[in-house]
């Protein structure tokens, strides 16, 4: 059957351009589990399959995966010969197969001698090299999701568990409290005292967050000085309370000259509701600092996603860094990081959720490097009509050899399910397409990513 019928790539071809493709092409027979091509190879043919079928395979992060196939009509091999990179996949027949073949120069003099044809291989070579693209940015943007929301499970989980404990020793502690307001009030006091007791408390709870930390000595001091005192005045659990009064900053005197507008009998009663008040307080306030953290958390995440805003905007490059270190924050534990800040650095126009994943792959990349040890410092400084942000590391350096290679897609040096070799390669697109540059120099022990974006932007 003559191809012009069916095959849309010739369509509309004319006799004499037919009589020259036929010359100057040959035939190629494969059989089932044949390849045409392994990924990696050097290409040098052109294909335009006429019968049978292939199957068109990569690895995927170590794993073989099917791309597709390639009925009568679908050409294949003009990315490697257009491009002259090594084949980004593999070939293989699935049925016997009939292939119409064109070696590199009959593929380049076939551009110029039957343009229709040469025309529609560009087109095809384009649309493909587009959408192995954004196929790539979208891999790259479920792996950072993954590492985003893993990050954020782990975050989340101290704060919530937190203000879980609290409220259930709240439930348990509320009716004590109580308990002891009640003998407080049965034991004669008359309203004044009790007022009295109401602004003490107050007092203490109000100024509970300026109390100074003690070193554990001054602590333990102090507790003692409080338990002693409690045990003298007959106090069976003076030791239970003292670490509660003095924590929140009450020491013996402040709790004596209180005790001294009372009647003795009343000191037990006092003392146990004082207790008891300050220990709902702190519960609370332990509630509200878990739930408070949760929200900027929240909050962080919400900006460092850009979630509900435009994409083209002046980013605050200062707030991004500080975002995306809130959300690597579990794997910065033992990682000293240096904020060195231009404070007169400008804000710019750009996108801000992309710009947030390129400091996420560079900082990510930093802290791999480290071994989870080390110093991490972000530096920024204004060059004139240029923001420059340098993420460094003292890690292990880069050696020469994969120096050449650090921005290739798919490049990298870490095991199977670490990297993705996918960092680099989007952070260079994304600093291109704000018309910035990244620079990288490295030795042992330091390891310099250097971007550079100007300020009026994309
Ligand atoms: P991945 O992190 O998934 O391996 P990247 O594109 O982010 O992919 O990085 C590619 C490779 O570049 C890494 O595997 C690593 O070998 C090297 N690399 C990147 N950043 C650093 C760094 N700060 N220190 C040392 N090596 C690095
Ligand atoms: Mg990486």
């Amino acid at each position: 059957m003559d191809p012009r019928h069916d095959i849309e790539l010739f369509a509309g071809v004319s006799d004499s351009e037919y009589q020259w493709m036929l010359a100057n092409s040959h035939d190629l027979r494969l059989e089932v589990g044949e390849y045409f091509i392994r990924e990696g190879e050097t290409g040098t043919r052109f294909y335009v399959v006429l019968e049978g079928e292939m199957q068109i395979q990569r690895v995927l992060d170590g794993v073989p995966t099917i791309m597709g196939t390639t009925p009568r009509g679908i050409i294949g091999g003009e990315i490697t010969l257009l491009l002259q990179i090594p084949s980004p996949m593999s070939a293989q027949a699935i049925l016997p197969t009939q292939l119409m073949v064109f070696e590199e120069a009959a593929f380049r003099a076939l551009v110029a001698q039957v343009p229709v044809v040469g025309a529609r291989i560009l087109q095809i070579g384009t649309d493909r090299i587009a959408n192995t693209t954004s196929r790539r940015v979208q891999q790259e943007k479920m792996a950072a999701l993954g590492k985003l929301s893993a990050g954020l499970a782990h975050e989340l989980n101290n704060p919530a568990a937190a203000a879980r404990r609290s409220a259930s020793s709240l439930r348990e502690l509320l009716p004590t409290l109580q308990r002891h307001s009640i003998d407080l009030c049965a034991s004669g006091l008359h309203a004044q005292q009790l007022n009295m007791l109401l602004v003490f408390q107050q007092d203490v709870i109000q100024h509970r967050a300026d109390v100074k930390v003690l070193s554990p000595l001054e602590q333990s001091d102090r507790e003692d000085e409080l338990a002693d005192w409690l045990d003298e005045l007959g106090f069976a659990d003076g030791y239970a309370m003292a670490p509660v009064f003095s924590a929140g900053g009450i020491r013996r005197d402040d709790l004596q000259d209180l005790l001294t507008h009372f009647p003795e009998s009343a000191s037990i009663y006092i003392l146990n509701w004082l207790k008891t008040a300050l220990e709902v307080a702190d519960l609370l306030y332990e509630v509200d600092d878990g739930t408070r953290r949760i929200s900027e958390l929240v909050g962080a995440v919400k900006e460092y996603t850009y979630m509900d805003q435009a994409p083209l905007q002046p980013v605050d490059i200062h707030r991004g860094l500080d975002n995306t270190l809130r959300v690597l924050n579990h794997k910065l534990k033992s990682i000293t990081v240096q904020r060195e800040y231009d404070l007169n650095l400008p804000h710019l126009m750009g996108r801000g959720g992309e710009l947030n994943q390129v400091w996420t792959n560079l900082i990510d990349n930093a802290i791999d490097a480290m071994k989870g040890k080390g110093t991490l410092r972000l530096i920024t400084r204004l060059e004139n009509a240029y923001a420059m942000i340098e993420v460094n590391d003292s890690g292990t350096g880069i050696p020469p050899e994969v120096m050449s290679r650090l921005f290739e897609p798919f490049f990298t040096t870490k095991p199977v399910g670490q990297g993705t070799g996918l960092g680099l390669d989007v952070t260079y697109r994304i600093i291109q397409q704000h018309n910035g540059s990244i620079d990288v120099q490295s030795h042992p022990g330091e390891t310099r990513f250097i971007v550079r974006l100007p300020l009026q932007g994309v």
